[in-house]
């Protein structure tokens, strides 16, 4: 029988992190859901205004989700993009794509068929909710958004992404507008969904708790 951990939350919450830790501490499989509706844009030739054919790609799109202790490498008909669909061009333009119903129906189609069967972690706006709802572990990660853009603006200086801490925090609170406000699968908090305010944890304190919520579901097995 498998087992799934869904993680849902803004962005700038630390689910990514959070994630690939839990991940190689349990012996789970990371599927980050970002990544796919990311991958839409990269190497396509495409602009965000032509629907169709992003819904097309959609249809289409080749993913390759390689595992290594909780490290995800993505590859998109055998090139490695891991670090390409993070760019600052693709960020812009993902929550737009994913609203797209046509498009989330497709992904969603294909996030359940990576997580059949096996056991594992998978993150987004609507695992919990949506994707798989009868997940055996859900939680909502959530932090002030002027955290959340500290964070993130660390992290873009860290990879070399240019932008000031203005526009990381205004680019997230769009991003936090799109992702609520979508047809399907808009990022809300599942009734039965345990949430954790980040806001004054580090890592590792959040790690924690997440760890003792699996050890609990899991009835107080250690990993
Ligand atoms: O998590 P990440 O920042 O990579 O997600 C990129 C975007 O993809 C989000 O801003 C959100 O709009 C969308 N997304 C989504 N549903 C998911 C995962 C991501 O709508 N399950």
């Amino acid at each position: 029988m498998s087992f799934i951990v869904a993680i849902d939350g803004p962005a700038g919450t630390g689910k990514g992190t959070i994630t690939k830790l839990i991940a190689k501490d349990f012996g789970l499989i990371n599927i980050d859901t970002g990544a796919t509706y990311r991958l839409e844009m990269i190497n396509q030739n495409v602009s965000i205004n032509e629907k169709d054919k992003i819904i097309k790609i959609s249809e289409t799109i080749k993913i390759d989700i390689k595992n290594n202790e909780g490290i995800q490498t993505i590859f998109l008909n055998g090139e490695d993009v891991t670090d390409k669909i993070r760019s600052k061009e693709v960020t812009a333009l993902v929550s737009q794509v994913s609203a797209i119903v046509e498009v989330r129906l497709n992904m969603v189609k294909l996030q359940r068929k990576l997580a059949e069967g096996k056991d594992v972690i998978m993150e987004g706006r609507d695992i919990t909710t949506y994707v798989l709802p009868n997940a055996d572990v859900k939680i909502y990660l959530d932090a002030d958004v002027k955290e959340r853009a500290r964070r993130r603006y660390k992290e873009n200086l860290e990879k070399g992404i240019n932008m000031t801490y203005e526009e990381v925090l205004e680019k997230i609170k769009i991003r936090d507008h799109n992702d609520s406000n979508k047809e399907i699968g808009s990022l809300k908090i599942a009734e039965d969904a345990i949430v954790i305010d980040t806001t004054y944890l580090t890592i590792e304190q959040v790690k924690e708790k997440v760890a003792d919520i699996i050890n609990k579901a899991k009835g107080g097995q250690q990993c």
